[in-house]
């Protein structure tokens, strides 16, 4: 039987279910000093009901089975954790890639979406909402918003709507309503205003945040459904190596597939975690998206985290090639994490991603997304000549990105 098919058994036996999420849980919403809930006294209520329905259906078995079920047996899960070989030889170490860009509809989003959508399910919702810049999670929220026959909206500033044709073009295939958003700067910014003030009007609607990022419960909501990314890879280095890694290597935007993949290591001191978030043209440049290295702590989209500031102490406009890590904000664990040094995080540049890219591509006919790229680029650097046994978690595919790409 080949190994595949080995694993495959194995998922079988429910025993050994190696698709399941990480049950350590935030309760409170505090990361260290970051996090919290900071909401509009009107909502208060809908988020306690959130929070307390989230919190049971993570102790309820037939949530986590249908959850699971939908993984395996949709999303296409477990993903492989594929030995790079050419890689590993170009670089001098070990590597192991993480396929997230094999599950259904091309990224880690879909795990995040599917375990929302049942959440709001389970609470009696029949239309969800979200927000999406360059349209990758508008398009995870649309898939999983068809697939439980939910009515979704999704909100776009008008300049990525003009600009993303494909991905506004498959939401509404998958039956989604598109709403170009034309106030202010018709932004991503001006998306999430628009999102939240109809959220705010309209009870009937659940709001799907995209990362681990906004009040609490979501950061450990969305932690939470994209934490069997570890949880598979662990079980899987274990099964061909014998023993944990040395490194776990991911970009990071909001950082939720960061989270994802560290979460099932972050108990095990000896396996290093590393990330690299979008430098854009360098951290000494106005356009960048470097929040951990240049990050300043404020209260942003209710929560208590780091954000690139201007002057004025107030979120300045980031920067990066890859739309996925083009956010001012951050994760507050990933805040939380880096202030322990937990987690060590790194910025890398557009054109390190750019050479990245190429690089995967060419050797191991992987074309990665602009934004996994820039952990393949962390890789190369940090593990080269090392040694040392190490998973990449590629957390998209690229074929988004190659129109960019000259
Ligand atoms: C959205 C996205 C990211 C960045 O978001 P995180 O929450 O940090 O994971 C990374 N890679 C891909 C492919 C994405 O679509």
């Amino acid at each position: 039987m080949s190994v595949t098919n080995y694993l495959n058994q194995k998922i079988l036996n429910s025993d050994q279910l190696i698709t399941k999420p990480v049950k350590q849980i935030s309760r409170d919403g505090y990361f260290g000093q970051y996090g919290g809930q900071f909401i509009p006294e009107i909502l208060k209520e809908r988020f306690d009901r959130l929070t307390q329905a989230f919190f049971e259906a993570v102790d309820d078995p037939q949530f986590n089975q249908e959850f699971i079920d939908l993984l395996i047996n949709y999303v296409g899960r477990p993903s492989p954790l594929y030995y790079a070989k050419r890689l590993s030889e170009h670089v001098g170490s070990k590597i192991y890639l993480k396929r997230e860009d094999l599950n259904h509809t091309g990224s880690h989003k879909i795990n995040n979406t599917i375990g929302q959508v049942l959440l709001a399910k389970r609470l009696g919702f029949k239309e969800v909402i979200a927000e999406t810049g360059a349209g990758q999670h508008g398009v995870a929220t649309a898939t999983a918003a068809a697939l439980m026959g939910m009515k979704c909206k999704i909100f776009m500033g008008k300049k990525d709507y003009d600009r993303q044709f494909l991905n506004v073009k498959r939401m509404e295939l998958l039956g989604a309503e598109v709403i170009p958003v034309t106030s202010a700067n018709q932004s991503l910014k001006d998306a999430v205003d628009e999102a939240l003030n109809y959220y705010i009007q309209n009870p009937q609607a659940y709001y799907i945040i995209g990362s681990v990022v906004g009040p609490h419960p979501y950061p450990s909501m969305v932690r939470y459904f994209q934490s069997v990314i570890g949880n598979e890879a662990r079980a899987q280095i274990l099964h061909f190596e014998g023993r944990l890694p040395d490194y776990v290597v991911a970009a990071i935007g909001g950082g939720s597939n960061s989270i994802g993949v560290f979460a099932a290591f972050i108990d095990d001191p000896d396996v290093k975690l590393i990330a690299g978030e979008g430098a854009g043209q360098g951290i000494d440049s106005d356009k960048t998206a470097a929040t951990l290295t240049l990050g300043k702590e404020i209260i942003l989209q209710g929560m208590k985290t780091l954000s690139l500031v201007d002057e004025n102490g107030q979120p300045r406009p980031s920067y990066s090639i890859a739309a996925g890590l083009d956010y001012p904000g951050i994760g507050p664990e990933h805040a939380h994490l880096r202030d322990t040094g937990r987690v060590k995080y790194y910025p890398i540049t557009d054109q390190e991603a750019i050479d990245a890219f190429h690089l995967l591509s060419e050797l191991e006919g992987i074309i990665p997304a602009m934004e996994s790229a820039h952990a393949v680029a962390l890789a190369v650097k940090e593990l080269k000549n090392k040694n040392v046994l190490a998973i990449i978690n590629v957390s998209g595919r690229g074929d988004k990105d190659v129109e960019r790409i000259k």
